[in-house]
């Protein structure tokens, strides 16, 4: 399992472009781009440009609410952009025990298929 050291993440590599994305969707706060390791036809990660301390959802304070709120717009973006506005999944892995794997605090917007419950 990988634990929240408070490193830095290939996450900043990928927002400072040092490495290549596929990148769906931009602006000011967010960057939303395709993950490398795909879990359905649809799915994008869309992550906070500054990190500010939000490894993962459980560091998130009052300070943050601006960009959580900024984020969770997006992903309707992104799901429009996408072409799955009538169903899709947004998800936030928290910590080892849920599969989180890096440490900066990152959505999963998944879709074009039909998604099961529970997750598992
Ligand atoms: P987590 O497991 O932390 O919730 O999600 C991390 C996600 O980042 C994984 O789905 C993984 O496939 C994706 N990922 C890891 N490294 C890279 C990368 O270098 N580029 C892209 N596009 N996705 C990555």
């Amino acid at each position: 399992s990988v634990a929240d050291t408070g490193a830095p993440t290939i996450f900043d590599k990928i927002i400072a472009k040092e490495i290549p994305s596929d990148i769906v969707y931009e602006d000011e706060h967010v960057l939303a781009f395709r993950d490398i390791n795909p879990q359905a036809p649809v799915h994008v990660l869309l992550i906070p440009k500054l990190r500010d301390g939000l490894t993962m959802l459980s560091k998130a304070e009052p300070k943050h609410v601006e960009v959580l709120g900024q984020l969770l717009l997006a992903s309707k973006i992104v799901a429009e952009k996408e072409g799955i506005l009538e169903g899709y999944r947004v998800v936030i892995n928290n910590g080892a025990e849920a599969c989180q794997s890096v440490y900066h605090l990152h959505l999963h917007v998944l879709g074009g298929r039909q998604m099961k419950w529970p997750p598992g």
